[in-house]
């Protein structure tokens, strides 16, 4: 059983909990809630500024997209996909027929630059967890397979994947 959390990153990049408490979780997904109005320029800081908290192991929902609802935030995919590859900070898939987040092209720029990715159901209750199918369907759409996504892997693979913890 792992602690995790999913915490929120703030207008300016910084999260809404302090290191004290991340650094007592096993899994720390930091995503973007709110202000999602800000420019590419600011969102793009904002993202990469998250990225660098040394507990953040998953960027969630990178773009907050909620199909026929939301339009994605503006962002600097490449640039954001490439430091998370290069701090091992994996990219969460969601799965959430709504979001889909990220899209084909992106989950496939993620693997292209090394990154490493996890699925999620984005369940809020049990009768959720059957939404998984979509997200392995946007995957396969993306040319990845299991061996790309690190919660396909037992308990201590999956943890190993992960950014080491700091
Ligand atoms: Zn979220």
């Amino acid at each position: 059983m792992f602690t995790g959390i999913e915490v929120d990153i703030l207008a300016d990049g910084t999260l809404d909990l302090a290191d004290e408490v991340l650094a007592q979780l096993d899994v720390v997904i930091a995503s973007v809630h709110t202000r999602l109005e800000q420019s590419r320029e600011e969102m793009t800081a904002r993202v990469l500024r998250a990225l660098e908290n040394p507990y953040v192991r998953i960027l969630g929902h990178p773009t907050g997209r909620l199909l026929l609802r939301r339009e994605p935030v503006a962002l600097d995919m490449s640039a954001v996909l490439r430091r998370a590859a290069e701090l091992g900070v994996a990219v969460e898939h969601n799965a959430a027929p709504e979001r889909l987040d990220l899209n084909d092209r992106d989950l496939r720029l993620a693997k292209e630059m090394g990154g490493r990715m996890v699925i999620s159901s984005d369940s809020h209750d049990a009768r959720n967890l059957g939404r998984m199918q979509f997200g392995v369907t946007q995957l396969r759409r993306a040319w990845l397979g299991a061996e790309d996504v690190l919660n396909t892997r037992d308990a201590e693979g999956f943890l190993a994947g992960l950014r080491a913890r700091a």
